[in-house]
């Protein structure tokens, strides 16, 4: 594997980032995880080849305090910050080292993001195998977290298509990884949460395409129970995800729309995405994102679909990634940032969990603004600390008030385990010590294959003692 400082720098960071540091690498500076908390002081350190890791600890005393390869701060919570400890920032490793254009084999540098992969693969035909909400995530970052999409009932999680990676040990040791090489290696690393080593390189499967385009359907659904109905009906179709409204009650109670659909199978041109041009201009006030106004869009968005069900084609962007439109939209929840909540329960309790913690929200009265419903499918993923299992998915995001949000993601949280379900650790910022080791309770079958010197502000709270 080419690893020379000769390789070509496919994209450059022109991609949005909060991460704009070249100036900024002296000294601890504030380090935004997406839900702007909590917020830590860390010293950035940046890496640009995949040989700068574990030299970079000789500039730095051997980091005593610690250290954490991060990507584009795109998880909401603590996962990716580590408080007075250094951060070590790939998005500059982030060169395509090769692509077999028949086999759709892509081989990059850890901080490639996806945003810039699809800027290469789709004029080729290609597509990701596995996107998340958002394309302004690292491959590194997809592995750490083993992301999953809209797809997951049939694709499983991104780790499903990666065939190898690089992973260096602080002591030097470069693995290389696969599910024949290393194997367990590539099973701690894949949701490894970025602390069994750095991951310089990455390889995976792309997944053909002949159009950008999408081939949509909304359905409107008023129900948990509609909601499973669907998911059984059109559980053939590649993506499909709902948007559920958190703020009605009464008969408008979970209503929502499922949102389903394939690639266009009618051979149509491959240009590139153009570059975003719209930004959240500044930090919004606490007030203007509160139950009224919530619950206005809601409303709004569920009738925005007049129809009870429609049909399009649609660009993949507005698609996969509606939220990417407007850079920098995490700042409408003002300075003080935002909580989300996911959890993934079991099919035995999937319906009644999450019926019981819809009731939950609407009652509390504080509204969530984006609210996901999804169900997971069985294919095994391949990390040991993945988050996915068959069953219901919901995604929930609140403005941060302490003495109100806390207080609800803790009820949340406590619902969530007695339905045998688990949080997402790439979006929590909340979770107790005991919550995570019962709902991961191969956390110390993991912790053999943590590096002493990588550490998160995350794991430092979920494995705390007392
Ligand atoms: C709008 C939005 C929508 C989202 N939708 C989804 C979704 O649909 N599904 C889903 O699963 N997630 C989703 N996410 C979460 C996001 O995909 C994950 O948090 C992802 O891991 C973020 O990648 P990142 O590059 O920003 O990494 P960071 O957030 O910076 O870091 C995440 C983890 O990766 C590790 N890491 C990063 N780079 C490396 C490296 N080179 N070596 C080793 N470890 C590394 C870090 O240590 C950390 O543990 C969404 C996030 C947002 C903001």
């Amino acid at each position: 594997m080419a690893t020379t400082p000769e390789s070509p720098v496919l994209q450059h960071r022109t991609s949005p980032s909060r991460h704009d540091i070249d100036d900024q690498f002296e000294g601890p500076v504030p380090f935004e995880s997406w839900g702007r908390y909590p917020l830590y002081g860390s010293t950035l350190v940046p890496l640009s080849w995949q040989t700068d890791y574990p030299k970079v600890l000789q500039d730095h005393n051997g980091m005593p305090t610690g250290a954490l390869a991060v990507g584009m701060g795109r998880s909401y919570g603590d996962s990716c910050l580590l408080k007075d400890g250094n951060l070590l920032v790939a998005t500059g490793m982030n060169r395509l080292l090769s692509f077999d254009k028949e086999q759709g084999i892509l081989t990059a540098e850890a901080g490639l993001t996806l945003a810039q992969l699809l800027d290469f693969a789709v004029p080729h035909g290609w597509f990701l195998p596995v996107s998340p909400g958002t394309k302004y995530v690292t491959l590194g970052g997809a592995v750490a977290n083993d992301i999953h999409g809209k797809n997951h009932h049939l694709a499983g999680t991104f780790g499903s298509h990666v065939t190898q990676f690089e992973l260096v040990r602080s002591d030097g040791q470069r693995l290389h990884c696969s599910p024949t090489d290393n194997p367990d290696w590539f099973a701690a690393t894949i949701g490894g949460l970025g602390l069994t080593g750095v991951l310089t390189w990455i390889q995976l499967r792309l997944k053909p395409i002949v159009s950008r385009l999408i081939d949509y359907e909304g359905i409107q659904f008023h129900g948990v129970d509609e909601f499973l109905a669907l998911t059984e009906q059109y559980k053939h179709v590649e993506y499909t995800v709902s948007w559920v409204d958190v703020t009605s009650t009464g008969k408008n109670f979970a209503r929502g729309i499922f949102m389903l659909g394939d690639h266009s199978k009618i051979p149509d041109p491959l240009p590139t995405s153009p570059k975003p041009k719209l930004v959240f201009p500044f930090d919004a006030p606490g007030f203007a994102l509160n139950s009224a106004t919530v619950s206005l869009f809601n409303t709004a968005f569920f009738h925005k679909q007049v129809k009870p069900c429609v049909r399009a084609l649609q660009d993949y962007e507005p698609f996969f990634y509606p939220l990417d439109k407007v850079l920098h939209w995490n700042r409408m929840y003002g300075k003080s940032g935002l909580l989300q909540f996911q959890y993934a329960i079991p099919w035995a309790n999937a319906r009644e969990g999450t019926i019981a913690i819809l009731n939950e929200v609407a009652k509390s009265g504080l509204a969530s603004f984006l609210a996901v419903l999804k169900a997971f499918g069985d294919v095994p993923s391949p990390g040991m600390m993945s988050f996915p299992q068959p069953g219901i998915t919901l995604a929930l995001d609140f403005p941060i008030k302490p003495e109100k949000s806390f207080a609800l993601f803790d009820r949340l949280a406590s619902m969530t385990l007695e339905f045998g379900g688990k949080l997402y650790p790439a979006k929590d910022a909340r979770m107790t010590a005991q919550q995570f080791q019962t709902s991961y309770p191969q956390w110390q079958q993991f912790a053999r294959y943590k590096d002493p010197l990588l550490t998160s502000s995350f794991w430092e709270r979920v494995t705390a003692v007392g």
